[in-house]
């Protein structure tokens, strides 16, 4: 089975991965597009695309979803693509969404491992907090789908294409008032915790802000980043949501997660659970994340972690 695949990307420059997902999908002898906002540089010829179809027009807006949903809904007409396929970008999300109303074509949002067959496109998706997965199966085509994250992996499956054509693609944006006031630079992250190698990560047993030393002097001892359960970050604000791990979190995969002071609720767990060693310190015995931690220390740890970042702090001492 052969697919028409036409891939979006926003990303300044666009991700070549994800023309190789567009070249899985598609198939022996299938056909991929990649569709580019390149208003100032060349357009990319990275990739194994047939042919790529660019933006031009200065008041394309790179940032809005409704600009995006106008220009796929161009090179959908151009194209004729059984599948669509963006990344997991806001904007590539809603431009998605937008363009697959106005086709009346089903969408999958967020999949993973999305696949073509004659029956329709499948997908597997997070379900229940991302403790299950489904598969999701859209009929029909053409058949739009967003990516659960950004894909990395190039090459390998299909030829690449001999000769990528570029296309300029008029689009006619939306007319109605819309205006943008203002840009604001996203303040730096204080933390990449997605790349953290070591977290020690602190929950509601902390009792007040000013403990937070407790834990960084222990994150420190261990050459680890500090993570937080929401709580800490979005009800009580100690620290910034570049720390918050979990559903609605980040995801983080380190080597050592230590967690300090927290229950172990579902929705922490998927975003921790990739960790490669887990150890919870807990004063409650029962607590969930002694299920999920390959050491349970269990006693307060007000106690606890002093002793432990002193212990650790002599041992690198005497070394
Ligand atoms: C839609 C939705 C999305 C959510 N997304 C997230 C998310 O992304 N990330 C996230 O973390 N949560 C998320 N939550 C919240 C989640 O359900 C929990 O409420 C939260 O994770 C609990 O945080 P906690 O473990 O810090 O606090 P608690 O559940 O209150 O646990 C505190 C723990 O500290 C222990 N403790 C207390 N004092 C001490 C002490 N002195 N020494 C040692 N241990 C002590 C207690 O025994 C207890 O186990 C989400 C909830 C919803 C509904």
């Amino acid at each position: 089975m052969t697919e028409r695949v036409l891939c979006v990307s926003s990303r300044a420059p666009p991700s070549p991965a994800l023309s190789w997902v567009g070249r899985n999908l598609a198939g022996e002898g299938g056909q991929v597009a990649l569709l580019v906002a390149d208003l100032e540089a060349p357009p990319p010829l990275s990739g194994p695309v047939d042919r790529t179809y660019r933006v031009t027009d200065p008041a394309f807006d790179r940032g809005r979803g409704d600009h995006w949903a106008a220009a796929i809904t161009e090179a959908a007409r151009a194209f004729k693509p059984t599948i669509v396929v963006t990344g997991p970008s806001k904007v590539e999300q809603e431009a998605l969404a937008r363009a697959a109303a106005g086709l009346s074509a089903p969408v999958i949002t967020k999949g993973r491992r999305v696949r073509a067959a004659a029956d329709g496109v499948h997908a597997e998706r997070d379900l229940l907090s991302g403790n299950a997965v489904g598969t999701e199966t859209a009929s029909g085509r053409p058949v739009f789908v967003s990516l659960a994250e950004e894909p990395t992996v190039t090459g390998e499956a299909g030829r690449p294409s001999s000769a990528t054509e570029t296309v300029s693609l008029a689009v006619s944006l939306p007319t109605y008032r819309f205006r943008r006031v203002s840009m604001q630079p996203k303040p730096a992250q204080e933390v990449d915790l997605e790349a953290a190698d070591r977290i020690v990560s602190v929950g509601r047993g902390l009792q007040r802000k000013e403990d937070l030393p407790l834990v960084e002097a222990l994150a420190t001892a261990l050459g680890a980043a500090v993570g937080c359960t929401r709580p800490i970050a979005a009800e009580s604000g100690w620290l910034s949501d570049d720390h918050w791990v979990g559903l609605t979190g980040h995801r983080v995969r380190p080597s050592l997660y230590v967690a300090v002071g927290i229950s172990g609720a579902a929705q922490h767990l998927v975003g921790m659970r990739d960790s490669k060693l887990v150890v919870a310190i807990n004063k409650d015995a029962n607590a969930p994340i002694f299920d999920q931690a390959d050491y349970q220390v269990v006693g307060d740890l007000y106690t606890i972690v002093p002793e432990l970042t002193r212990q650790l702090t002599a041992a690198k001492g005497s070394r």
